[in-house]
């Protein structure tokens, strides 16, 4: 019967072990599994059932309460109902006497089973061989007590047949299946949280950006893990089961190979870099390779791959904003409060400070105190907005000095937006800032003076044109000249000329205000500029004119030049404007013109432009135009005045230019000559009359009745300074074959001043070819005896305005008493000129003048009237009645010379 036991036993357990089956098929779906178990363990108990060991008619054991208490304690409340009811089923339909005690059996081993497991639950049983074997003792005691309930059955007989062999081996078979299910539940358990250990291994795998690989010693790929298989660059399948050697380049494949031994070799992780031209491009990797434990061969390895492609190229970024940090240029960095973090080496060669000394320091320690506020917060504004300032600032150094900079100021934001760090950079623009002043001041100002020169004037005054008319105040421009400095600067020489400008600028700096510029065109000529005058027109002429008056009286003030006081009047002219009416061109001339005419009525005085004189301004430009153009043709010729002496025999004749210009008739010289040196075409000019003079006087030369006269020809300081002009004289005398000994050349003193050395040159040169020399308008210059006599001249001719005034005003007589003294002294020969009347001619000749030319002998005339004249002469000579004739001759010329001018003028 114990075999019998055992053997049933042994089947059910076997059978039970089906259940393992079921649990790992259905482990996704524990419900279902359990339900499953129940079957089984059901099904097992009706198989026991069916093999019952008899111990009486209707009496049976078997192993169900084995299987059902086990079924309950292992597969919980689901297993032991449905393997309970499966088995309570079978044993109803079964049927007979022990029906009712067999299926209370049944419900008894379920029961127990379940309470074992709500104490095991609760911790107050173990599921230990001990306890499981104490529990299905229990179990089968308590199965045995209701068998014997069976009718005609007992306690003592049952116990008599089964007896403790029943309770030792169901107890054991309990046992036996406990620990069974037991093991099959823990190696469940296990593979449950190996399977969840791999799926966390996956997520982390994935979650990482980095790639897993596992690879044997050898280097072949076992495994790849990564979130992305784009990363691979290649499918998977090409990955798996290659050697590393084989998919990438020899260089990184023996790389990766040795890291992969030294990692196994110690034991510890090897770390190695690499770089892999990818179709992402060139791309930086870091590869951390760890041996797996274990003894087995082939060992292996994981590879965790990482693209480091950022992180290296942030490095050499880095390293390369270090070297450019460490620059030529100043650098500061500051975090967002503006402390000072770090200052470059450039930064204490600029500012003498130690890094040691600003870390940390506001950054406006540096601040010059020369900026307001105002400007700070323009530099913020635009610092806030476009995350840039640029501009120049003064900034302290160490040692208090304040210099300027060229600063960049960079705002660095953070990802999201916000100010980190703010770079400063700059450079010491101290002495750029000093070659750009010595700039600024070699090409806006003038350096005798300081004063502002003709540039800057001009910009000052299209400015003032643009601010005036939206401003709606008026302007003066007013151009002031010295009158007769030239002569103060040849007389004194160029350093009392440079300290009567420097005195005259200072003056009219001085009588202004700070506002207006004052300004030197070069020479005598200084501008002034006045704004902000009143806008109504006639005040602010009046305002203007004030002004104006105020500087002549400053001007004619005596100037003090070396030893010496000297008086230097001043003309201006005044040009008043109003927006942008004329241009400034047009403005600089009317101004220009203005200041003449206050020479030309007399200097010392003040003249205002007017529309007249626009005219005036555009009639000298045709003229100008005009005169160029005559130089070609014929329309210049000469008229000639006589030279008497006191018995009225012409023994000379002046050459006197004139142009016919065919709209305007005979234009004197007075109004051309200037004109021509304007132009700059007085060489030409010059050269031309001299040419009709030379041939005029060689004409005379071969006529017997003219052979002993000489001609007087004018020379202008353009000419005589010529370099080539004594060249071209020669050439001149050789061609109309002029004697040169009867030609004479008269020149001003003045332009014999300007460059005596040069003067004696020239005039010696062609003194030697015979010519002659003459001083005209003498008197009128600062004539020296030193100069005269280094001079190589021939005659002195008086100056009209002391001829004019004789007899009555005595400093004129005084002045032509001397003349007449030198002119014997230096055994020169002497001409008055401008003789116009009877009494001038008798005080002239009181005085000891014997050569005379005037209005009262004969006035210009053509060429024709001068030779009949000459003849006429002669033969009232002859006939002893010269007086009565040349008086006669004087009034009509000064009749016909009237006309001339009156002609002109029209
Ligand atoms: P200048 O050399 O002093 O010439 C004398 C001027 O006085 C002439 O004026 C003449 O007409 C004028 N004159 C002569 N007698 C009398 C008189 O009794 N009373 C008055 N009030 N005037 C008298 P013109 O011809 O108009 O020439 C003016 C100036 O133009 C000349 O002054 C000379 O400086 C210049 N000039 C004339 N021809 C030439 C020339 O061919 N070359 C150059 N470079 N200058 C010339
Ligand atoms: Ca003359
Ligand atoms: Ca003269």
């Amino acid at each position: 019967m114990i075999l019998e036991l055992i053997q049933t036993v042994a089947l059910l357990l076997a059978l039970s072990l089906l259940h393992g089956f079921s649990m790992r098929a259905l482990a996704a779906r524990p419900r279902l599994a359990e339900t499953a178990s129940g079957l089984i363990f059901g099904t097992v108990c009706v198989v026991g059932m069916m093999l019952p060991i008899t111990l009486a008619p209707g009496v049976i054991v078997d192993g169900r309460s084995v299987l059902l208490s086990m079924a309950a304690l292992f597969g919980g409340p689901l297993t032991g109902l449905v393997a309970g009811a499966i088995a309570g089923a079978y044993r109803l339909w079964l049927g007979g006497g022990g029906m009712i005690v067999g299926t209370t059996v049944i419900a008894l081993g379920v029961a127990l089973g379940l309470a074992y497991r709500a104490a095991w639950a609760r911790g107050w049983l173990a599921r230990k061989p001990l306890s499981l074997f104490a529990f299905g003792v229990t179990v089968h005691a308590l199965s045995m007590v209701l068998i014997a309930q069976i009718p005609e059955q007992s306690i003592a007989r049952i116990y008599a047949v089964l007896g403790l062999p029943y309770l030792l081996i169901m107890g054991a078979a309990t046992t036996l299946l406990g620990l069974l299910l037991q093991d099959l539940a823990a190696r469940q358990q296990n593979e449950r949280s190996l399977r969840e250990r791999e799926a966390r291994l996956r997520a982390v795998a994935g979650a990482v950006p980095d790639i897993l690989f596992v690879l044997d010693e050898n280097g072949r790929c076992l495994e790849v893990m990564t979130h992305d298989e784009r990363l691979l660059y290649r499918d998977a399948e090409s990955v798996l089961g290659h050697r590393l050697q084989d998919i990438l380049p020899e260089a990184v494949g023996n790389l990766l190979m040795s890291a992969i031994r030294q990692a196994i070799v110690s034991g510890t992780p090897a770390i190695t870099e690499y770089a892999l031209d990818t179709p992402s491009g060139h791309r930086h990797f870091e590869g951390r390779i760890q041996a797996i434990e274990g003894e087995a061969a082939p060992r292996t390895v994981v590879l965790i791959v990482q693209d480091v492609t950022r992180r290296i190229l942030l490095e050499q970024e880095r390293r390369i904003a270090a070297i450019a940090f460490e620059s030529q240029q100043g650098m500061m960095v500051t975090d967002a409060r503006t402390r000072i973090l770090r200052v470059n080496q450039a930064f204490t060669e600029v500012t003498g400070y130690a890094s040691e000394e600003v870390i940390g320091k506001p950054a406006r320690m540096l601040a010059s105190g020369r900026h307001d506020e105002a400007f700070y917060n323009a530099l913020w504004q635009q610092l806030q907005a476009h995350d840039l300032w640029e501009g120049e600032i003064w900034n302290r150094r160490r040692n208090g000095e304040v210099y300027p900079e060229r600063l960049t100021i960079s705002a660095v934001r953070s990802e999201e937006g916000v100010v980190t760090h703010y770079v400063g950079c700059f450079t010491d623009i101290t002495q750029s800032k000093i070659n750009e002043e010595e700039i600024h001041a070699l090409a806006y100002y003038d350096h005798l003076t300081g004063l502002a020169n003709r540039r800057l004037l001009t910009d000052r005054l299209h400015q003032a044109l643009g601010h005036g008319s939206r401003d709606g105040w008026r302007g003066a421009l007013m151009f002031i000249d010295l009158d007769d400095f030239k002569d103060i600067n040849d007389l004194l020489g160029h350093d009392a000329g440079d300290a009567l400008l420097t005195q005259a600028a200072a003056r009219l700096r001085g009588a202004v205000r700070e506002t207006d510029t004052v300004a030197r065109f070069g020479g005598d000529e200084f501008v002034i500029l006045v704004e902000h005058l009143p806008a109504e027109e006639v005040a602010a002429a009046a305002s203007a004119e004030r002004l104006a008056n105020k500087l002549l009286e400053t001007m004619s003030a005596p100037y003090a030049l070396g030893s010496q006081a000297r008086v230097c009047t001043a003309s201006i002219g005044i040009a008043m404007f109003a927006g942008h009416r004329q241009t400034v061109d047009e403005l600089m001339q009317s101004a220009d013109l203005s200041m003449y005419e206050a020479k030309r009525q007399g200097k010392n005085r003040v003249r205002f432009f007017d529309p007249v004189m626009q005219q005036t301004v555009a009639e000298r430009l045709q003229f100008e135009t005009d005169l160029r153009d005559a130089l070609s043709g014929e329309q210049f010729e000469l008229h000639y005045q006589a030279q008497c002496d006191a018995d009225g025999r012409i023994d000379g004749v002046e050459a006197l230019a004139r142009w016919r210009h065919p709209r305007r008739g005979l234009v004197p010289p007075g109004l051309f000559i200037a004109a021509a040196e304007r132009c700059g075409c007085m060489p030409a000019l010059g050269r031309k009359l001299l040419e009709m003079a030379c041939l005029q006087l060689g004409r005379w030369a071969r006529d017997p009745r003219f052979s002993a006269l000489r001609l007087s020809v004018n020379v202008s300081a353009s000419q005589l300074y010529a370099p080539d002009f004594v060249a071209e004289t020669c050439a001149v005398l050789e061609r109309t074959g002029c004697p040169p000994d009867k030609l004479v050349f008269e020149l001003t003193e003045s332009m014999l001043i300007s460059d005596m050395a040069g003067a004696v040159q020239t005039m010696e040169a062609l003194r030697k070819l015979g010519i002659r020399f003459s001083i005209d308008d003498f008197g009128t210059g600062y004539s020296s005896l030193a100069y005269l006599q280094r001079l190589p001249l021939d005659e002195l001719k008086i100056d009209r305005s002391f001829v004019r005034d004789l007899p009555d005003n005595t400093s004129s007589r005084a002045i032509v008493r001397t003349i007449v003294a030198l002119a014997r002294t230096l055994g020169l020969r002497l001409i008055a000129e401008g003789v116009e009347e009877a009494r001038q001619l008798r005080t002239l000749m009181d005085e000891g003048c014997t050569s005379f030319q005037g209005f009262m002998f004969h006035a210009p005339t053509t060429l024709d009237a001068i030779e009949a004249k000459m003849g006429s002469t002669a033969a009232a000579l002859a006939a002893g009645c010269i007086t009565e004739p040349a008086q006669a001759a004087a009034r009509a010329d000064r009749v016909a010379a009237a006309e001339t001018a009156q002609e002109t003028l029209q």
